[in-house]
Formats: structure tokens, sequence, C-alpha cells
């Protein structure tokens, strides 16, 4: 039986759980269950870590994309989230207009719905970022 791969990511796209190396420190998120830095050493030593969600804008980008089949769809705001653990994560910002935003701005996560498949498909939900 195959596990639907949004199942198995369910984990960390929802509660932002990422993994910690115990001999050089370092956070990885999507979390990783070897450390590039540690390589072997590290099998059995990474622990996982809740992050807090919160982080701030390290760099961002206005993304016009046009048309879809039914409406002309509003610009939105791509960003570089630097969360407040290190690692860096793309999102997209939400609450907050393109002029509004800038780096440095401390953001915190949100759930929103990402996608919907189909007229009466399944919906995902997964983390974008709004102001704080
Ligand atoms: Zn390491």
């Amino acid at each position: 039986m195959v596990v639907p791969r949004h199942w198995r990511e369910r984990e960390h796209r929802y509660r932002l759980v990422a993994t910690k190396c115990k001999i050089c420190g370092r956070i990885y998120f999507p979390p990783r269950s070897v450390c590039p830095n540690c390589g072997r050493k590290s099998i059995g030593n990474m622990e996982k870590l809740q992050l807090s969600g919160n982080g701030t804008v390290y760099t961002y980008t206005i993304v016009h994309s046009g048309m879809n089949a039914f409406k002309l769809q509003k610009p939105y705001i791509l960003a570089i989230i630097e969360l407040e653990e290190g690692p860096r994560v793309t999102g997209q910002i939400v609450d907050a207009e393109p002029n509004e935003v800038y780096i440095g701005m401390p953001v915190r996560m949100v759930f929103r719905r990402i996608r919907q498949e189909g007229a009466s498909g399944i919906i995902h939900y997964g983390y974008k970022f709004a102001p704080r």
C-alpha cells in the first residue's frame, strides 16, 4: 500500500517540526534524519524540535500570476522567512498588501488553504505567514 505523499509530509507541514543535530546543533526544516554536516556520526543523534512559527522576512518577491480560467488573480507575496530558530523557509505572505511588506518584517505562521483539487476535490492546508 502506498501512503499518499501529502499524508507522509503532514507532520512537518502542519506543525513545523524540525530536527536538530545533537552533535553540531544545526536545525533542519523540513526535518532530516541525517545531518549533512556530520554525516554518519549524526545517525541516532537527531532530535525533533518544535519550531515557534515566528520569524522575519529575509527577502521577498511580488508574484503577478496573471489569469487563471476564471478570473484575474491578485498579485501575491512570496517570501523567504528566517525562522527564530534559524532555518529559512519559503512561504506566501497573507493579510498584507505588497507595498506593506519589508525585509525584516516580523511574521508568524498561520494555516491556510493552499489549493483545492477539482470542483469538489480534496482541500490541502499548509502554512503561510502573516504580519505579527
Ligand atoms: Zn550535525
